[in-house]
């Protein structure tokens, strides 16, 4: 079992930065031998913590590396044990050489995300923050970014605490009626319960309530580019990348069907789609119904529903329409060419962009993005998100338990005391999601995937 692994108090090591050509590396060796073991491979061990010093690094006789090397004495680590940390000369062998070394010298290679779990285990982290780093390594997009440096410095976890403790408040009142049951209404009124209760009802469900723009900060929103062949489809999605093109990530695999890429200039990351693949079909606009298109369509948050005139813009919404739920924004395509009057007469609410000349592009995003925004609805800015399935289910959890005990009180179907078992079990919902009370199972489940070093 995992598990086992975990419990032994070896002292582990790993190459915490990538693989690959690089100036620098970072080897990490942390455990209740670090300095031991470190002391095998120098010609002395810094006598500073904390400060970075200029070491020879040795196997044996033979030299394997200038290093920059500092120690971290327990608890003042990242792991929260006595650590070591080698800034190496990167490249494949030289960090892999002195991870070797060390490893000849007792410790061993660490599974991923082992260094994490045991700053979990010795309280410098709780598992929502440790979540917060991998999230942090696995950002995309800033605003992805953003909602992950806000749960590592603990935004969401305290929050999680307040709600675990205005449960406990309420057990602890409830518990005055279990050893006196008899009382009608004793000294705490019934009312002052059913409004604690209502409360932590309800802030567990403006918590849930972030779940989609959790989805949405996580996987970007799907943007599709709909309309007939030559309307300026690929024109207008190179337009938009053009402008970004620094942020702009393609996502490998996904060029067959239709090309996708990332924008990440506005306020949400926009998964922006141009079904390329299709554009050699006879009629594209009569064969939206076709596999890749619907799959985009159905998925999509918003659709850009191209058209060069008012009876293309049309005919395109028409389509889009039935095919998705999507927000639809109408935009007329080649605004630079001389406009017809009927275009000059078509529909008022579309956004008129050129590729050629770049004209409405900003306009184009700006519209997107309020699109997006209106589909969320307000959210507090201080709010923290819910981006992970384990935050959303061990939430609903609690809140259905909570929601039991609600109407046990209210009807007085069950003895408190029985009632009182769905608060003990709310508790224990955010005690697991916080994950400083009962852990072993928890940290197996999020550090498995992790990477090494990490
Ligand atoms: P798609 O089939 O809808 O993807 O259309 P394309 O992007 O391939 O464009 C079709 C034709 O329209 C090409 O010849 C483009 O050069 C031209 N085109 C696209 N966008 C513009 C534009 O903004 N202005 C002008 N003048 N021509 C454009």
């Amino acid at each position: 079992m995992i598990s086992e692994v975990f419990r032994s108090h070896d002292t582990i090591v790993a190459v915490a930065s990538a693989t690959g050509r690089g100036a620098v590396a970072l080897v990490r060796l942390s455990g209740p031998d670090a300095f031991a073991i470190a002391a095998k491979h120098l010609q002395e061990l810094p006598k500073e913590p904390r400060v970075a010093h200029l070491c020879e690094v040795f196997d044996g006789d033979r030299k394997l590396d200038q290093a920059l090397v500092t120690l971290f004495p327990a608890p003042n680590s990242f792991s929260g044990e006595d650590t070591v940390e080698f800034s190496t000369h990167g490249g494949y062998l030289v960090p892999s050489s002195i991870v070797a070394a060390l490893t000849q010298s007792g410790a061993r290679q660490a599974v991923p995300g082992e260094f994490t779990r045991r700053a979990v285990l010795n309280g410098k982290l709780d598992i929502i923050q440790a979540e917060a780093i991998g999230d942090l390594i696995d950002a995309s997009s800033r605003v992805m970014q953003q909602t992950a440096i806000n749960q590592l410095d603990g935004r969401l976890s305290r929050r999680l605490l307040q709600l675990r403790n205005e449960l406990l408040e309420l057990e602890a009142l409830i518990a005055y009626d279990v050893d006196f049951p008899e009382e009608d209404d004793g000294p705490i009124p019934r009312a002052r319960i059913e409004r604690a209760v209502d409360s932590v009802l309800q802030s567990l469900e403006l918590l849930l309530s972030t779940v989609p723009v959790g989805e949405l900060v996580r996987e970007g929103a799907v943007v599709v580019i709909a309309g007939p062949p030559n309307v300026g489809k690929s024109s207008l999605f190179n337009a938009l990348l053009g402008r970004s093109r620094a942020i702009v990530t393609e996502i490998p695999g996904t060029t067959r069907d239709a090309l996708e890429a990332v924008i990440d200039t506005g306020k949400w990351p926009l998964r922006l789609v141009d079904t390329a693949g299709l554009r050699e079909t006879e009629d594209l606009i009569e064969r939206l119904g076709i596999e890749v298109s619907e799959r985009y369509l159905a998925s999509a948050q918003v659709v850009l529903a191209c058209g060069e005139d008012a009876r293309s813009l049309e005919h395109t919404r028409n389509l889009v329409i039935q095919r998705t739920q999507a927000a639809i924004i109408p935009v007329r395509t080649k605004a630079d060419l001389a406009p017809t009057q009927e275009q000059l007469n078509g529909p008022g609410s579309a956004i008129a962009v050129s590729a050629a000349t770049g004209s409405g592009l900003q306009d184009l995003l700006a519209a997107i993005d309020a699109s997006i925004d209106n589909q969320q609805g307000v959210i507090a800015a201080d709010l923290p998100i819910l981006t992970k399935a384990r935050h959303r289910k061990a939430l609903e959890s609690a809140h259905a338990e909570a929601e039991q005990f609600k109407r046990a009180w209210a009807t007085g179907e069950l003895p408190i005391s029985v009632a009182a078992v769905h608060l003990r079990t709310a508790i224990a919902e955010l005690e697991e999601l916080i994950g400083t009370f009962e852990i072993e199972e928890v940290l197996d489940r999020v550090f498995s995937s992790f990477c090494v070093g990490k």
